[in-house]
């Protein structure tokens, strides 16, 4: 059902925009789960995402932006207002000397963006091919693969104020940047959405191949486009397509532990997949699964993805219990198995209290 909000015509009078009601977000999650929007509008341009704030401001509603939704776990109806972001453009700028500046409209599809810098022959975000979504999520978990993270090149980002509808640059050493993590997911997500996102890339780099097995499909010396070939081919092998398989992507984070925990866990698993992190280790959350037992099980219409434990896939399933169900089942046998407790990655909507407590009181 279609709705104009015609007693906001005092500040909406240039723009047709048009808030929909009751709208099923099936599409716009790549688990599929279908749940619905109370109001649902689709932002094309800064102005129109502007008067969009103002609506919800004025009708005292809770604003959700959802960019390509690869990284959601929607588990009942969104109430508010739902926006779907399409916010489009692109430009860049030579800067002296090695960098070249790149301003990215937050709606623009990540993966085209890679693209498109590759073509350019500019360096730095040639490892995070292939990842889906839009720019503005990027820097929201600060998207990382194959030993690169989006904020090794952000150089600034745009945001609009949710209730203010100010628009404003943060600099990238103010945004909190951490492994799959930053302000935007934490302090700033009732107050801020991002609009654009500028990148500093090179003109000449050196190409990072020590990860995730790149340097043994390449020969001789790789160029920028065989390690964007590389990259792609490796995860079109092991990541199942959600156009074709409902996921998410990583459903866990890998786990941070201290090196004491790591020696000792290592003592007990001698094949335990870790790696130097900060202070202590990151642990392979897929080995830890997979050991577990849960590689290509299946509880109801979901599953664990049989060629990567730490992808959850989604065969038949409209809601999202049996999901949530086999999370938990998870995450008790981890932790009963190894004493690591795993976190979820994608985000819950709507969101809600955390289970974590419950899981703590239950696995004592
Ligand atoms: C097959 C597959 C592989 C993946 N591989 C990787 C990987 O290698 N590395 C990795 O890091 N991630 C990976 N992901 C996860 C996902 O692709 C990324 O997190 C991506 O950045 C999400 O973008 P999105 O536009 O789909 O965000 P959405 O899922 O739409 O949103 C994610 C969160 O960000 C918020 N958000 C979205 N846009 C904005 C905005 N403009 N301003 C403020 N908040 C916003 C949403 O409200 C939500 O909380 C993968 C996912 C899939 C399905």
């Amino acid at each position: 059902m279609k709705m104009r909000f015609n007693t906001l015509d005092t500040f909406a009078n240039s723009i047709e925009e048009t808030i929909q009601t009751d709208v099923s977000l099936a599409t716009y999650n790549t688990f599929r789960f279908d749940y619905h929007a109370e109001y649902f509008a689709i932002a094309e341009t800064l102005d129109s995402l502007k008067v969009l704030l103002r609506w919800a401001k004025h009708f005292n509603q809770p604003v959700t932006m959802i960019g390509g939704g690869s990284n959601l776990l929607i588990s009942a109806s969104i109430p508010g207002l739902v926006i779907i972001n399409r916010l489009a453009g692109m430009s860049a700028r030579e800067q002296v000397g090695n960098l070249v500046s790149l301003t990215v409209a937050a709606g623009e599809n990540w993966h085209e963006v890679v693209k498109y810098v590759v073509n350019e022959g500019w360096f730095g975000i040639e490892n995070l091919a292939l990842i889906p979504g839009t720019v503005g999520a990027a820097p929201v978990q600060n998207i990382g693969a194959y030993g690169v993270e989006v904020k090794d090149v952000i150089a600034r980002v745009q945001v609009i104020d949710k209730c203010t509808g100010d628009v404003y640059w943060i600099n990238a050493r103010d945004c909190g940047f951490a492994y799959r993590d930053s302000h935007f997911k934490g302090k700033w997500k009732d107050t801020l959405l991002i609009t654009s996102v500028e990148l500093s890339l090179k003109k000449q780099a050196e190409l990072l191949l020590s990860y995730g097995g790149l340097s043994d499909r390449i020969q001789g010396e790789p160029s920028l486009a065989d390690v964007f070939q590389a990259v792609c081919d490796v995860r079109n092998e092991k990541l199942p397509d959600p156009n074709v398989l409902a996921n998410s992507g990583s459903f866990f984070k890998n786990p941070i532990v201290s090196t004491s925990q790591r020696n000792t866990l290592k003592e007990h698993f001698p094949n335990l997949v870790s790696f130097p992190f900060e202070d202590g280790y990151k642990l392979a959350a897929g080995w830890l699964i997979d050991q577990a037992g849960w590689k290509g099980k299946q509880h109801q219409g979901v599953g664990v993805y049989e060629k990567q434990a730490l992808v959850l896939v989604n065969y038949s399933e409209s809601k999202a219990d049996a999901l949530l169900a086999l999370e938990d089942n998870i995450k008790h046998s981890v932790y009963a198995l190894y004493g690591v407790e795993l976190e979820r990655e994608p985000v819950q909507l709507p969101v809600r209290a955390s289970k974590k407590d419950v899981f703590l009181e239950t696995s004592h």
